[in-house]
């Protein structure tokens, strides 16, 4: 069965800013969509502009992975809306916050921290370090790669202690950042990872898109899982 997929996106790629249509020509959010070709995805691309922020309890209920990069619209996105993603990321559905997602309101909801970092823009090398080469969002990932060009985002990451800490990215300035995280929240898993700098070509990195992609297939809703869910449990939920 098809994993389900929906790329999220704060801009309409097509009013995309031109140093981003410049690296990617959809837009960030064609970008990550173009990275799951093939039959054993669907995948669907929204974004803020769209009614209920593109949403809708019929397209999150149809979602297995909800991938969300946003960067200067945090606030725009409704409250209710947030609300109602964190109740599907309970129920079950993957969640996958890239770069500047950091500081979106569903990753500070679903965190209960601020989530804010150290950066800095200075187009600098980092090197990644996989530092749990066996969990399956690694695999097919060599021990340490680095990019060439990406914003630094440093320590301290003010977020919970993660149920798994994957990668490390080091930096030519000498910062350090908890750079792929993995959090369970309800029956849903989370995955923060840092590379994806809109004007950088990180997410041509041949290493970043195979951890998108593993990603993406590890913390896919379990619909076997989701169909067995408590009803007192789901009841709870609706609650929020
Ligand atoms: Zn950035």
């Amino acid at each position: 069965m098809a994993i389900k997929i929906t790329v999220w996106n704060e801009d309409n790629p097509l009013e995309s800013s031109p140093d981003v249509l410049k690296m990617y020509p959809e837009g960030l959010v064609g970008a990550v969509a173009d990275m799951f070709q093939g039959a054993e995805y669907e995948v669907r691309r929204a974004w803020l502009s769209q009614e209920e922020a593109g949403l809708t309890e019929e397209v999150l209920a149809d979602t297995d992975v909800l991938i969300w990069w946003g960067h200067c619209k945090h606030w725009m996105v409704p409250d209710e809306i947030v609300t109602r993603v964190q109740g599907h990321v309970l129920r079950g559905m993957g969640l996958m916050v890239l770069h500047s997602g950091h500081e979106s309101k569903i990753f500070q909801r679903l965190m209960g921290t601020q989530c804010s970092l150290r950066w800095h823009e200075m187009n600098e090398k980092e090197r990644i370090f996989v530092i749990e080469p066996s969990h399956p969002i690694m695999r097919g990932v060599p021990l340490h790669f680095e990019l060439e060009a990406e914003e630094m985002y440093g320590e301290r990451f003010d977020i919970p202690a993660p149920d798994a800490l994957l990668a490390l990215g080091w930096y030519h300035s000498g910062e350090v950042f908890r750079s792929a995280c993995l959090f369970n929240r309800g029956y849903g898993k989370i995955f923060y990872f840092q590379p994806g700098h809109e004007t950088l070509p990180s997410y041509h990195n041949p290493h970043v898109i195979r951890i998108i992609q593993n990603a993406a297939r590890y913390i896919a809703r379990d619909r076997q899982l989701d169909r067995e869910l408590h009803s007192d449990f789901a009841e709870a939920l609706e609650q929020l």
